[in-house]
Parts: structure tokens; sequence; C-alpha cells
């Protein structure tokens, strides 16, 4: 005999027997309709990858430039890339941080393990000069 309410399979009491479609008509088809179409014809929706803010969190040590040969402070640089939507910067997904030589721009890439220590001194600095 053939009994489908005993299967591995069987859906929970009281779980409706559609939700699923519900779900989809309702919610996902909404949101569909609203990205793709709305005034008719499909719309592009344009995503992209690898938006780059930079910023110079501020001077840190004085060191010597293997690359010009200069001596001066070198700046620490937080690189920040973005996931964006129409070309508007929206989910950052990588931080990157730099030592930078204010001269040439030879950067050096900072490890973890140096960061705050980096970070606190560029604070330092910058509020020296403040
Ligand atoms: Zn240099």
């Amino acid at each position: 005999m053939h009994n489908c309410a005993g299967g591995a399979l069987a859906r929970p009491p009281g779980t409706p027997a559609a939700w699923p479609n519900v779900f989809h008509d309702q919610f996902i088809g909404s949101w569909k309709k609203a990205l793709l179409d709305v005034e008719g014809p499909p719309r592009m929706i344009i995503l992209g990858w690898g938006h780059r803010k930079t910023k110079n969190v501020g001077p840190v040590e004085k060191r010597n430039c293997p690359n010009c040969g200069n001596t001066d402070y070198w700046e620490l640089h937080r690189l920040k890339d973005y996931a964006t939507f129409f070309f508007i910067p929206v989910i950052p997904y990588k931080t990157e941080h730099l030592l930078v030589c204010p001269v040439c721009k030879a950067a050096y890439e900072v490890s973890a393990a140096e960061l705050p220590g980096f970070e606190a001194q560029a604070r330092q600095n910058l509020a020296q000069l403040r």
C-alpha cells in the first residue's frame, strides 16, 4: 500500500501546500516587476566591481625610500574597493592599507599585525600637526 504521508519528504503538519508559490508570486515576483517591468520594456541593471576609494589616514614615520632615496614621513593610505549599482559605490568588499612614500608614491602593503600601530602613529602625528 502506498502512503505519501509517512515518507521522509512529507510536509510538516500545518504547512500550507502552496506557500512557496505564494511567496514567489507576491514577493520575488513584485521585485522583478519593480526592477524590470516598470514602464514596459525590460530595463538594464548595471552592477560593477572595483570602484576604489582612497583615503590618506595620516603621516606615520620617517623612512628612507628604497625607490627614490628620499627620507620623509611615509603616509598610511586606506584603499576600499566597492561594488557599484548604477555606478554608485554601495557595498565595500575589500579594504587594504598601504604605506606610501610621499615623494615617489612607492607603496608597501601593511599587514594586519602592523596596522593598529601605524593607525595610532598617524592619529598622533595628525593631532600634532593641527
Ligand atoms: Zn620614494
